[in-house]
């Protein structure tokens, strides 16, 4: 099994345009058109959703149509978590709402990054299939040496969005509130938690696995372990998230950080749970020592 990304996605495109030479003259099997016919006819009625225990929820759920303009600008604007920058798509593919050979045969031509996202899903897949050990332990063995604090308060704070960052605050509290965090808040959140509080990316892991809309095992463990430098093709880990200049950056006129944390000029904004110098220090040490 590929454990690196680029060459698995080589390979994935070359299979890919390969299939679709071969299966140019195959006739092509409309099956949803029968669904209909299969619920009334041939079967009793499903069961409603109401009468399975399910309540509508105050969520908004995403379009499950892709649109283009957010797909051909992508790479320009997926980084801006104040920004409708990405498709929101994954909790279709989650729940199955969309089909990934249908999103990707219609994105194919539009953007390859976006199509490169769309296979990094499929690699962490395999990654699962191929080592389902990950589910469980650090890709990286020697990574389940690291000594994590764990401290319970501080993972607390985390969890509701009172760490003092507010770039972590701020998407803790969209996770919190709307099921949903964007990606590059989610890479943020996730550093901050493994690097600069040394808690187990598992604890954090299980944490996204409650609260988010488009949860799966798969690319939610291969983005957590991507955070806390354990995974295939990791982040080393000394290269730490400084969570002040990626807000400057990502954030720069501070409108994602509002829009979730209204009282952030108060004074009941808290102070930083850690100093970010200090922590960093901190990570550094303690990852060396216990990886050499
Ligand atoms: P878009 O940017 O529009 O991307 C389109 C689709 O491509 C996504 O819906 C997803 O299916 C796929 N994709 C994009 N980025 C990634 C990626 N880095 N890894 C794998 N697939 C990707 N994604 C999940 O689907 N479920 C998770 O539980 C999950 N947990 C994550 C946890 C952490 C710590 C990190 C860093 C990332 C995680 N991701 C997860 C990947 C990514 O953050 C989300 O797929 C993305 O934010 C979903 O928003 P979107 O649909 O608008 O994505």
């Amino acid at each position: 099994p590929y454990v690196v990304f680029t060459p698995y996605k080589r390979s994935w495109l070359e299979k890919k345009a390969s299939e679709e030479d071969s299966r140019k003259d195959l006739p092509t099997f409309p099956s949803t058109k029968h669904l209909g016919r299969l619920c009334k006819d041939e079967f009793a009625e499903p069961p409603s959703l109401e009468s399975m225990g399910f309540k509508e929820s105050a969520y908004i759920f995403p379009d499950k149509e892709i649109d283009k303009i957010v797909i051909r600008q992508y790479e320009k604007k997926r980084d801006f978590p104040a920004e409708d920058g990405t498709s929101r798509l994954g909790v279709h593919l989650r729940f199955g709402t969309i089909s990934i050979r249908s999103l990707v045969n219609q994105v194919s031509g539009l953007n390859a990054v976006f199509l490169s996202e769309l296979i990094w899903r499929e690699f962490y897949s395999q990654i699962l299939s191929y080592f389902p050990k990950v589910v469980e332990h650090s890709f990286r063995s020697k990574y389940d040496q690291i000594p994590w604090i764990n401290d319970a308060e501080e993972f607390a704070k985390w969890c509701d969005g009172m760490t003092g960052y507010p770039m972590v605050d701020a998407g803790m509290r969209q996770l919190n509130q709307t099921g949903y965090m964007h990606n590059r808040v989610r890479m943020i959140t996730a550093s901050f938690l493994t690097k600069h509080l040394l808690i187990d990316w598992r604890w954090g892991e299980a944490y996204f696995a409650k609260k988010l809309l488009d949860y799966d095992l798969a690319s939610n463990n291969g983005g957590w372990q991507w955070a806390a430098g354990c995974g295939t093709d990791a982040a080393p880990y000394f290269r730490i998230f400084n969570p002040i200049t990626q807000q400057k950056k990502f954030d720069p006129q501070g409108e994602y950080v509002r829009k979730w944390i209204p009282e952030l000029d108060d004074l009941t904004y808290p102070e930083p749970i850690v100093d970010h110098k200090w922590a960093r220090e901190r990570c550094l040490q303690t990852y060396k020592s216990a990886l050499s």
